[in-house]
C-alpha cells in the first residue's frame, strides 16, 4: 500500500534528444546563430507540459571531448533553446564524453536517466523518451519507457512528426485517466 502511494507522488517526464529532436540537426553545431527549433517542436512540447509531463533534455555531446565547443558553449545553446521554448524544459542532463571514454552517461547509457529521476523523483513507467535515433529509443525499452523515434535523417528539411508524436503520448494519457 505504502510502495502504491509513494509511486502515485512520483512525476512523469518526457525525456528528449536534443539534436534532430527539438532544434534541427547541424553537425557539431558550434555556433548559437545555427540554433533553429524543429516545425511543431514548440506547440507540442507546450501541450505535454500542460498534460503535466516534466520535459527534460538528455544530450550526448562529444563535441565537448573533441574540442569543437567547450560545456559553457552548451550551456549558453541550453539556455537560448529554453528561451525559444518560453521556458518548457525543466532541466537538460549533457554527457561531454567521446564514446572511447565508454562512459557511464553517453547514451544509450543510463547515467543520465538515472540521475534525472532521482533528482526529479521520476516514474520511469509513466514516461517516454522521444528521439531521432535508435540509441535514444533503446534508452527507453531498455527502462521500461515508452519511445517514440521522431523523423528520420534529422535535417530541418526531413520529415517531421511532432504533431503525432504528441497526440499519441496525449491519448495514451486519457486512456490511463479512463482506466482511473
Ligand atoms: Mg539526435
Ligand atoms: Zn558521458
Amino acid at each position: 500500500m505504502l510502495r502504491n502511494l509513494s509511486t502515485k507522488m512520483k512525476n512523469k517526464a518526457i525525456f528528449l534528444d536534443r539534436d534532430g529532436t527539438i532544434i534541427c540537426e547541424r553537425h557539431y553545431l558550434s555556433n548559437l546563430s545555427d540554433i533553429e527549433l524543429l516545425p511543431g517542436a514548440k506547440k507540442a512540447l507546450r501541450l505535454l507540459k500542460s498534460a503535466g509531463f516534466l520535459l527534460i533534455v538528455i544530450t550526448n555531446q562529444s563535441g565537448i571531448a573533441r574540442g569543437f565547443f567547450d560545456r559553457r558553449f552548451v550551456q549558453s545553446a541550453h539556455r537560448l533553446i529554453n528561451r525559444k521554448l518560453e521556458g518548457a524544459i525543466d532541466d537538460f542532463y549533457v554527457c561531454p564524453h567521446s564514446p572511447e571514454a565508454h562512459c557511464s552517461c553517453r547514451k544509450p547509457k543510463t547515467g543520465m536517466l538515472r540521475a534525472a529521476a532521482g533528482k526529479w523523483k521520476i516514474d520511469l513507467s509513466a514516461s517516454w523518451v522521444i528521439g531521432d535515433k535508435k540509441s535514444d529509443t533503446m534508452l527507453g525499452r531498455d527502462n521500461l519507457m515508452r519511445a517514440i523515434l521522431i523523423g528520420k535523417g534529422s535535417s530541418c528539411r526531413s520529415l517531421f512528426n511532432w504533431k503525432p508524436a504528441a497526440e499519441i503520448i496525449l491519448k495514451n494519457e486519457r486512456n490511463i485517466m479512463r482506466r482511473m
